[in-house]
């Protein structure tokens, strides 16, 4: 602080802190001009009670230093950062910054929103001069106050920080900055040495996320204590932190559309008790949320919410973001991510990723061979077909592959599909022959069915009748053994007992994902390749390239929400079964060990005449 601060200061007589904090102050004196927000007048923290903790740690009536706010587009940002800087001149003056990424957008802030907001607050009216009087030691990017000021820059300009010391800096839209300013490093360090001098300083880091691999606010919000805003179920009242889920998840934003696509009703379902949450409830579940701190012993404060919290009866209603989603995912589903990107970033308040080293559908194409769908390969070859059912509400998606013997474990796709009823899963079952290519019929041995979902107690009564062909199967996360048998006694969620209780496989899901990348590199006519039918569709393929590792928790992710991904969970749970069966320990019977030139009697089976039964003794290479 220069002298003529200080004379300044003394000047003007500046009474003790009153020790409130910004919230209560900004409930009590703030208000927010037309140009600013959706809902300009009296503030109320209440209407947006994710702001208040926020506010609290601001304040110098607490020792936290650094705060980290991870937002949606225009929800609070930029009343937050209004509050933060007329907070400090009204309460605890002292010398501020405040940067955006450009010295444009810092002018416009400065004129279009924080010079009417000054004029609305009676304590500051008089305090901060107009900029057009000669000595009110005001400009648009200076602003002086009795014991402090207002410094504001864009990050575009490096002069922007070689400024006098400084207690308070806001850095807002923080994903905007240049990260390497005129060599001087990132901002962040650049902005702690600015303000390392001072007792009692505060650092506001705030902006949208973009990109995973390059945004600063996530590079920031990493070592942070990671607050997310929970709101209560109003059904169950569990807390949760609302997310868009997708399509096949069982919690998040459902809706429902009219004849002409057009979005008609938006509602959430509760992660825990899967009841429908009306969006006329959200003042209720905001009014009675808090942040849930990841790692709270951490002394950076970081926070998150996204556009699910907005209050009623501003435009981003669930209905509106469920709108806007479809848009972005019909471009997506083209290979345009670009509008998809805007939405999660700015409604959801998550970054994007892009998996450098994701698999192309092309990769998976290449493994076909020329067995059309239906067909086993021949040849002697297999040990054994199984089958693997996806439950989802509306039916099952599911495919049947043959193994070979042995360790190199190879494999075949024979069918794969969707069928909308358990009879058309029991036709598969139980009365379909697959034959191979020298003619010889082969049945399923063994399949595997998930029984997590809405009809988990159907599936439990669809095995029962099948009997022991079939296992019901729960994946998990990690297990600590990669498969589990666990004795089901009731029907899920039901007190109604199984008749001699079932057997369920619980696999550890992200083990067998792991195998099944390696598997996918070994190239389609090497031993154990993954390989597929000659009718695989482009569907398929796609869906098997639907997931990739997260970096940070080494588990598979979707890689986008709502992508569908049921052909990767499938061949998952499809290795589990065959490593469950110890297929790779099993052997050929001893009468097929003699016949080494694998002939077979001529004349049976779909491949007569063809060829492919005569050459080579009904060998189909690949
Ligand atoms: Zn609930």
């Amino acid at each position: 602080m220069s002298y003529k601060f200080c004379l300044n200061s003394f000047a003007a007589g500046i009474k003790p802190n009153p020790r409130i904090t910004f919230t209560e102050w900004a409930n009590k004196e703030f208000s927010l001009p037309k140009e600013s927000t959706a809902e300009y007048g009296r503030y109320r923290s209440s209407r947006t009670p994710f702001v208040e903790e926020i506010l609290d740690e601001l304040s110098p009536t607490s020792p936290t230093e650094i705060v980290v706010l991870i937002k949606p587009t225009q929800l609070a940002g930029t009343t937050i950062a209004l509050i933060f800087l007329c907070g400090i001149a009204a309460l605890y003056p002292g010398p501020a910054w405040f940067m955006q990424p450009t010295d444009t957008m810092v002018r416009s802030f400065s004129k279009k929103k924080l010079t009417p907001t000054i004029k609305l607050i009676s304590a500051l009216k008089d305090k901060i001069k107009e900029p057009r009087s000669r000595q009110s030691g005001n400009t648009i990017l200076q602003k002086d106050f009795p014991g402090g000021s207002w410094g504001l820059s864009g990050a575009n300009a490096g002069t922007a920080y070689r400024q006098e010391s400084i207690k308070y800096l806001s850095l807002d839209d923080f994903d905007g900055f240049e990260i390497d300013i005129e060599g001087e490093g990132s901002p962040q360090k650049l902005a702690d040495r600015r303000t390392g001098t001072f007792q009692g300083r505060k650092i506001f880091l705030n902006s949208t996320t973009t990109r995973k691999e390059s945004s600063n606010i996530e590079r920031a919000y990493a070592p942070s204590s990671q607050g997310r805003y929970h709101v209560p179920c109003p059904h169950c009242g569990y807390y949760q932190y609302l997310t868009w889920g997708g399509r096949d998840k069982k919690h998040g934003i459902k809706f429902e559309r009219d004849k002409n696509d057009l979005v008609v009703d938006a509602w959430y379902q509760c992660k825990c008790c899967q009841k429908r949450i009306s969006e006329s409830e959200k003042p209720w579940m905001l009014e009675n949320g808090a942040y849930v701190h990841k790692y709270p012993e951490r002394k950076i404060r970081g926070f998150k919410y996204n556009a699910l919290v907005t209050p009623l009866g501003w435009i981003n209603s669930w209905a509106y973001i469920a709108t806007d989603y479809l848009e972005a995912v019909t471009d997506l589903r083209v290979g345009k991510p670009e509008k998809y990107i805007v939405w999660l970033n700015s409604f959801m308040s998550e970054p994007w990723e892009t998996h450098q080293a994701v698999r192309k559908e092309d990769v998976i194409l290449a493994l076909r061979d020329d067995r059309p769908q239906g067909i086993v390969p021949g040849g002697d070859r297999v040990a054994a077909l199984l089958m693997v059912i996806d439950t989802q509400d509306v039916g099952f998606w599911y495919e049947i592959r043959a193994w070979g013997y042995g360790m190199i474990e190879d494999t075949w796709q024979v069918r794969f599909g969707f069928v909308d009823t358990f009879a058309a899963l029991t036709l598969l079952l139980l009365h379909t022959e697959y034959p191979d290519t020298d003619g010889n019929i082969h049945k399923i041995k063994k399949a595997i069915i998930d029984t997590q979902g809405h009809r988990a107690s159907d599936v439990f009564k669809f095995c029962s009748e099948i009997g022991p062909l079939i296992i019901p199967l729960r994946g998990q996360d990690r297990q600590s053994a990669h498969i589990r048998w666990v004795k089901q006694e009731f029907y899920p969620r039901t007190n109604i007992a199984i008749p001699g209780g079932a057997m369920r496989m619980d696999t550890d899901v992200n083990y067998f994902k792991d195998k099944l990348s390696g598997k996918l590199n070994v190239a389609p006519d090497d031993p154990g390749a993954w390989r597929m039918c000659a009718d695989c569709s482009k569907e398929w393929a796609s869906q098997m390239i639907s997931e990739a590792i997260d970096v940070k928790t080494q588990r598979w992710v979707p890689r986008y929400e709502g992508i569908a991904n049921h052909a990767w969970d499938i061949s998952g749970y499809g290795l589990a079964l065959a490593d469950a069966m110890f297929i790779r320990n099993w052997s050929k019977e001893p009468v097929k060990q003699e016949a080494p030139r694998r002939s077979r009697p001529a004349g049976s089976g779909w491949v007569k005449g063809s060829g492919a039964g005569v050459s080579g003794g009904g060998w189909i290479r690949r």
